[in-house]
């Protein structure tokens, strides 16, 4: 069995703005082709285009349709209108997971200065508990290599000293182009992901299993329903007898 490090006083995270994320997939495309090329790669598929499609994806996106939405303080408002939601998910980097103290060899870790969870690949037997142990299917085994491959957070990018440091970002959130992926420190109550947390009532996902997420969920909001929704403003009526010549040939010419 592996043991945890104590607390860290730096939590690595994502906040992820479901309100705005538009499901383009566009992270987890990011990601493969980071992690492929990467240190952490390759993140082989089979069957790509088969009946049985199968392969490595640290971060997949699903969207639902919800007939009603809150969040965990607000409650489920049932009467909001149906919309869709998309759902990334990948590794939350919990601060208190049994993916890591079920592991036999010590291939899962969690580090001690910014709380990232790992894999160890060369001490992986590709026994898969942590798998079974992992309540948001975030570990992603690996039948080519016959190893446990997850989210490394872009552990290869973010302290990449080669790179601009704008650029020192998770692939998934350079590349969203919504703006719904957010990186920073979930251990700093100043920073700006903490505020972001704190403005849109973050929340972590199944709090009840008690493995404390880092990653942080932002809710969407309630969208208008087409029945209680205004009515368009009526429609300006231009006099355009009294403009100039200009705008009365052009308006002539339009409006053929
Ligand atoms: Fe472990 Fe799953 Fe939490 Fe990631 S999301 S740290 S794999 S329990
Ligand atoms: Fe540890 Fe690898 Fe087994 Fe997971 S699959 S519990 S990382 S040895
Ligand atoms: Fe959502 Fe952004 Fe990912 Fe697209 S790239 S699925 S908008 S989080």
């Amino acid at each position: 069995m592996t043991t945890l490090p104590p607390p860290t006083k730096k939590k690595l995270g994502l906040v992820i703005d479901l309100d705005i994320c538009v499901g383009c997939h566009a992270c987890a495309v990011a990601c493969k082709e980071w992690n492929d090329g990467g240190q952490f790669g390759p993140l082989p598929d089979t069957e790509a285009y088969g009946r049985e499609p199968r392969g490595v994806w640290f971060n997949r996106v699903h969207s639902y349709e919800v007939s009603g939405i809150g969040n965990r303080e607000s409650g489920i408002d049932k009467s909001s209108p149906a919309l869709t939601v998309h759902f990334p998910r990948s590794c939350l980097h919990c601060e208190t997971p049994d993916c890591v103290t079920v592991c036999p060899t010590g291939a899962s870790y969690k580090r001690a200065e910014d709380g990232i969870v790992l894999v160890d690949e060369d001490k992986c037997i590709g026994c898969q508990l942590c798998a079974w142990a992992c309540p948001y299917g975030a570990r992603e085994f690996s039948a080519e290599r016959g190893t446990m491959q997850k989210c490394t957070l872009c552990v290869d990018r973010i302290y990449n000293e080669s790179f601009d440091e704008y650029d020192r970002q998770p692939a998934c959130v350079m590349a969203c182009p919504t703006r719904a992926r957010h990186f920073g420190d979930l251990g700093d109550a100043e920073s700006p992901v903490s505020k972001l947390v704190a403005e849109r009532g973050g929340y972590d996902l199944m709090p009840e299993m008690g493995y404390k997420p880092v990653n942080k969920y932002l809710p969407p909001r309630p969208r208008r329903d087409a029945t209680s929704a205004k009515a368009p403003p009526a429609k300006e009526e231009v006099d355009f007898s009294k403009a100039s010549p200009l705008l009365r040939w052009v308006d002539r010419l339009l409006s053929r």
